[in-house]
């Protein structure tokens, strides 16, 4: 069992406060994508484990967790952020490991997850309702309370940070958690949990059920004891969890990924955005939902921006992820397979570099070299589907019009960039460009745990992070008092 300094078994689930096997006693391996070695056991949680975790929730609500006023409930979320960064060293080699994540990378995520808890502490008890002036003789006011139980299914490629913004802010706003991690991916969910607990979070108001997406995802998506779903993955599994979501009519947010733009105009700093460029295409080896798949570069620039591209992606060392490359394997053989078909697709294009792989890999490892390629059109399939690899494709543009039909021209719109140093450009692509967040002369932030962050189209709906999640894990009530 790798969680050296962790006391729990990987093999279990965390139900009210109480750490067992799953009720089947079923277990799964969980693979090293490194070396395809197998990490530990995990649960395969199934749906009497979900409806054991949906009612220790529900139970939590009307214990000390359900009484907990909102300062409480921020002080716990603190002392968690405190622990999280207690353990960073350790949490970051679980995720490296786990995920085939850059082991530097990794401490970024968890780094990431303290923050969240930070914020969410801080933030608790700082939602307000407020006073409607209304007709004579009434006192109208509004509050704002949790939904209950909330679910959480929480995909392999970011655990830690996914779990900080959803879990975080449900918590924050007084809800009781159902979290299923993925299957390829799910210790630092247990490490969490465990670290909840040290921090005195009442028992069930967190529950970790692992297992597989059509048994412990499908059951918790489906249980009409929850009444709110969250969720990160795929556009197809999206689908099934907002139909099960309708089924009990209860509110879901979805965050689906993308085919994410950055655009880079004649006027712009090469020097400046080049960096951004090829990182948000090649962190994380490209599985991030927020990944910048697609580079659209004004025609006059376009030679000059493949050429640096290429030399940066030449240099990109690929190999296993505790060695700290610039990109470690994907997270599982199935998604380098899947990475393959996309390339396959792609096999009309010209790829004008590719990072290499460490001769020493090992042989076992998902490795896939990272891909610049050009020669896509805009309704190219690599040009218009999410690859989920370290794959970026290079499109060239004529003036800001033909830009923006470009950028906006897929059905995802969750993050686009702009970079030029025209100010009325700016501001004029940043009303134009169809995403949930936009970046001028930036890509990303660095993550920032308080920028609101979610889709348009097949991106998804809802927010997460910042404020704005506290408003979608709680629920208005206007309460209107007549006293004459
Ligand atoms: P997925 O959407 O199937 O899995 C994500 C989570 O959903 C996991 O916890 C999984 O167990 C769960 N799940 C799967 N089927 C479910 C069901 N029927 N009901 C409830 N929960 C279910 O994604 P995947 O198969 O792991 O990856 C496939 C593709 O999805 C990737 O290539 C990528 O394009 C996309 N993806 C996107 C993100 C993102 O951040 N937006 C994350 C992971 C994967």
């Amino acid at each position: 069992m790798p969680l050296s300094t962790f006391s729990i078994a990987t093999s279990h689930c965390l139900i009210g406060g109480r750490w067992a096997p799953c009720q089947s006693g079923e277990t799964l391996d969980l693979i090293d994508p490194s070396d395809g070695a197998t990490l530990c056991a995990i649960a395969r949680g199934g749906a009497s484990d979900i409806d054991a975790a949906v009612t220790a929730a529900s139970t939590a609500l009307s214990g000390d967790w359900g009484r907990a006023t909102a300062a409480e409930r921020g002080r716990i979320l603190a002392r968690i952020g405190v622990l999280v960064r207690d353990h960073t060293d350790e949490l970051a080699r679980i995720e490296a490991q786990d995920v085939g994540k850059p082991l530097s990378q990794a401490r970024a995520d968890v780094l990431a997850l303290a923050r969240y808890m930070e914020f969410y502490g801080g933030a608790a008890d700082k939602v307000h309702g407020e006073t409607i002036p209304y007709l004579d003789g009434y006192t109208v006011y509004t509050l704002r309370e949790p939904h209950g139980v909330t679910g959480h299914i929480v995909p392999w490629n970011y655990p830690m940070q996914i779990i900080g913004r959803s879990v975080g802010a449900a918590l924050a706003m007084g809800n009781a958690c159902v979290l299923k991690p993925a299957e390829e991916a799910c210790l630092t969910a247990l490490a969490f949990a465990e670290i909840a607990q040290q921090a005195g979070l009442p028992d069930g108001a967190l529950n970790v059920v692992p297992g597989l997406g059509a048994e412990a995802g499908a059951a918790l998506s489906a249980h009409p004891g929850v009444h709110h779903l969250s969720f990160t993955g795929s556009v197809g599994t999206g689908k099934l969890i907002q139909k099960a979501a309708a089924e009990n009519v209860v509110p879901v947010t979805l965050e689906l990924g993308g085919k994410s733009p950055q655009v880079v105009f004649a006027d712009a700093d090469i020097d400046d955005a080049l960096p951004f460029l090829v990182n948000a295409g090649i962190q994380n080896a490209g599985q991030t939902c927020s990944a910048s798949s697609r580079i659209l570069v004004q025609e006059s620039r376009f030679a000059e921006v493949r050429d640096r591209m290429a030399e940066r992606y030449g240099s990109l060392r690929v190999g296993p992820a505790l060695s700290d490359p610039d990109v470690g394997p994907l997270v599982s053989l199935r998604q380098k397979e899947i990475v393959q078909g996309f390339l396959a697709r792609g096999a009309d294009l010209d790829c004008v570099a590719e990072g290499r792989i460490d001769a020493d890999a090992p042989q076992g490892g998902a490795y896939v070299a990272p891909r610049l390629l050009v020669g896509a059109g805009p309704d190219h399939p690599l040009a218009q589907d999410e690859i989920f690899g370290p794959v970026q494709v290079l499109i060239p543009f004529t003036d800001e019009a033909d830009a923006v039909a470009i950028a906006n021209g897929t059905d995802y719109g969750l993050v686009a960039s702009c970079w030029t140093a025209d100010g009325a450009r700016q501001f004029r692509m940043a009303k134009a460009l169809r995403a949930g967040q936009v970046f001028l002369n930036n890509y990303g932030a660095g993550g920032g745990v308080e920028l609101p962050f979610g889709g348009r189209g097949l991106s998804g709906h809802g927010r997460e992070k910042g404020f704005e999640a506290l408003y979608g894990f709680s629920v208005l009530k206007t309460v209107a008092a007549r006293h004459g």
